[in-house]
């Protein structure tokens, strides 16, 4: 058999592409959107963009013509092979921080992007620092996704037993209540994962989840989809430049 054939054979098999053969896409993660206070490590500077260097990120990936995707359409892409915009990416924005809010959605919605955002449910409304109720429906409301980080930002690879509902099947249903939507994408506090807890997330009816840097587990890639944190230090070259060489990798590297 010729090359084509052969894959419309594993197509017709399977039933689907395996998303090993598809390019990555480009999912940035985000935390704080602040200035730098003194206190601020070099570590903690990656996980903290200035509002100035964000703004400067988000003109340099519109004026290049990247164009935001949500996770459905990520789903639908690697499921299926559903056609993408042209020079797509993600935005993603963990923790609740209010500034991702304040500060973030007004450039976000000037370049017309959209984007995820992972919720602590023991953060909302709880500081002046974290998102409340109102805000995350109107993010939701405005077409951007609402995904779960877990109630407390637990150790995922510590959960057992009853804290598998307490962690994350409640604030799932949390975030349900508040957008009036599914909520079927998660998010690993602090990136980490193991392979033994991933079949409760397919259990507990998340569609997709998403890392951080480590490589995809290639038995479930949809569950250990990668995400770059855009460090707060990077000049658009620099983002661009890591968009281009971290994701221009195949999917399991
Ligand atoms: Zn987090």
């Amino acid at each position: 058999m010729n090359k084509p054939l052969i894959s419309l054979f594993f197509l017709l098999l399977f039933g689907q592409v395996s998303t090993a053969q598809l390019t990555q896409i480009p999912i940035l993660c985000y935390h704080q959107i602040r200035d730098w206070k003194l206190k601020d490590s070099q570590t903690d500077k990656a996980y903290i963009i200035p509002p100035a260097i964000f703004r400067a990120q988000m003109k340099m990936l519109a004026d290049s013509g990247y164009h935001t995707i949500l996770p459905n359409e990520l789903y639908a892409y690697l499921i299926s092979g559903k056609p993408l915009p042209s020079k797509p990416f993600m935005l993603t924005f963990d923790d609740t921080n209010e500034d991702q809010y304040k500060v973030a959605r007004p450039i976000l919605i000037k370049y017309h992007f959209k984007a995820a955002y992972f919720i602590i449910t023991d953060k909302i409304g709880t500081h002046k620092w974290f998102m409340n109720s109102l805000q995350i429906k109107q993010l939701s409301d405005e077409g951007n996704v609402i995904g779960c980080h877990t109630l407390s930002h637990g150790n995922f690879k510590k959960l057992t037993g009853t804290a598998w509902q307490t962690e994350i099947a409640q604030p799932k249903k949390t975030l349900e209540q508040i957008t009036g939507k599914p909520v079927d994408y998660f998010a690993f506090p602090y990136g980490y994962w193991n392979r033994a807890g991933l079949p409760q997330l397919h259990q507990l009816g998340f569609k997709a989840a998403f890392q951080l840097e480590q490589p995809r587990y290639p038995k479930d890639p949809i569950m250990t989809i990668r995400r770059l944190v855009a460090r707060g230090y990077w000049n658009p070259q620099t983002l661009d430049y890591n968009i281009k060489h971290d994701f221009g990798r195949p999917a399991n590297k």
